[in-house]
């Protein structure tokens, strides 16, 4: 809380709280259908913890914990020098276009163009701006729950259905057909896919997605395929349903270099689109960002051409954690964690524990000093599971198996 003056009258002035007020002054309406992803919030709460002397280890935050490849930032600053520092075109740099179109190309086994291909600040706008160049009020969004709450958010903030879709764990959380066969309508305007997934690090198999592909086909809606987990992936590519034969023109690929390639602090995302919705894209950029940071596209063009050794030793370790510690987290009283295929999530059941998965998630930050989310905060299949973040040291997840081993004394043989 700050204060501020108004006239005579001091005005406590809140920057966190949606009861923002300044005098007559307040926030749209159309602000209060945003979400803050909770994992900034037990974030706040696990620093307000530490500021208080205790010791928290942090697996609520979805990044990697490695540093950025050392070509990748010797790129940025080479681009620094040779004054990559001006406003590039809005559809992101030609040569990155042409860069990420002959990867996309390559990686799904497609033919796609610069032309398709839009460069934004982060993966997070390529949710948002194909929403708003597609979706009128009341248009349906079919998408994963639980899921990565900016899906709903934005899909709210539009004025669209939020439909959410069951990803259920004996389905090793893949989509539920014939939950999608019973709920596409007319108004099904997009469908929302993110494999590999978060926060269950499921990965829908190839089968389902075509499947999914013979039911839509004949639809005209479009499906944004969240592939920002691409690279992290255990037992082979996550197949795209952009690689099923008549999809590409249906399909808004978006990635990023966030995950991929520990550069979540650069923001750099982009999306590979039919050319008519790249128009869109193109406009909405061109009235909100004006373009990605030209230094960051021209690093990022080494992030995809340079050597790979980097990326490919991050994955190693991400399944170096992930063999011990997801395993070690079924031996926890009350817990049970099936095998993620990608991403760095373990999503584990707590149902067993008696407890709410809320209550769950506080004991673990309060008692434990682990923190880590409720699966609720992902919607609300997700109640009864914690997402735990094993984007961290081997030795902190040792530490943080030790402490949860200590603290389920508090609800074993409750
Ligand atoms: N999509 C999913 C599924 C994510 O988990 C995230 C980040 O956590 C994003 C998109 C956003 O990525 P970025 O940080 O590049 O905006």
């Amino acid at each position: 809380m700050i204060d501020t003056t108004d006239g005579n009258r001091k005005v406590p002035v809140s920057f966190f709280t949606p009861s923002f007020t300044l005098g007559n002054m307040r926030l749209a309406q159309r602000i209060s259908s945003l979400v803050v992803e909770s994992a900034f919030d037990v974030l706040a709460r696990a620093r307000a913890l530490e500021a208080k002397g205790r010791h928290i280890i942090h697996l609520e935050i979805g990044e990697p914990d490695f540093d950025t490849p050392r070509p990748i930032v010797e790129a940025a600053k080479a681009a620094l020098d040779e004054g990559w520092t001006h406003y590039g075109p809005p559809q992101g740099l030609p040569e990155l276009r042409r860069t990420v179109a002959s990867r996309v190309s390559q990686t799904h086994g497609l033919s796609v163009g610069e032309q398709h291909v839009c460069i934004v600040p982060g993966a997070k706008p390529m949710i948002f701006f194909p929403m708003l160049a597609l979706l009128e009020a009341g248009d349906e969004v079919l998408y994963p729950d639980p899921a990565f709450p900016i899906y709903r958010s934005m899909v709210e903030f539009v004025g669209a259905k939020p439909v959410p879709v069951p990803l259920r764990e004996e389905h090793q959380f893949s989509l539920d057909l014939d939950f999608v066969a019973d709920h596409v309508t007319d108004r099904t305007k997009l469908i929302v896919l993110n494999s590999p997934e978060n926060p269950t690090g499921g990965i829908i198999p190839e089968s389902d997605i075509r499947q999914l592909a013979e039911m839509v086909r004949e639809r005209d809606l479009m499906i944004l395929s969240d592939e920002i987990y691409s690279r992290i992936c255990y037992d082979g590519p996550a197949f795209s349903i952009a690689s099923v034969p008549g999809m590409l023109e249906k399909t808004i690929i978006m990635d990023g270099f966030s995950k991929s390639y520990a550069m979540t602090g650069w923001r750099l995302g982009y999306g590979v689109m039919p050319e008519w919705l790249a128009e869109g894209v193109r406009r909405l950029m061109a009235n909100s960002n004006t373009c990605a940071a030209t230094f960051v596209q021209r690093a990022a063009i080494e992030g995809l051409r340079g050597p790979q050794t980097e990326v490919e030793n991050m994955v190693k370790e991400f399944r170096r954690r992930r063999d011990m510690f997801c395993p070690a987290l079924n031996a926890i009283p009350g817990f049970r964690c099936s095998l993620p295929s990608g991403a760095f999530y373990a999503f584990v059941n707590v149902k067993g524990t008696g407890l709410e998965s809320k209550q769950v998630e506080k004991i673990l930050l309060e008692e434990a000093g682990v923190a880590c989310l409720d699966g609720a905060a992902f919607g609300d299949h997700g109640k009864g599971f914690l997402r735990l973040s094993y984007a961290s040291s081997f030795e902190n997840l040792t530490e943080a198996l030790r402490r949860i081993q200590e603290a389920s004394k508090l609800w074993a043989g409750a």
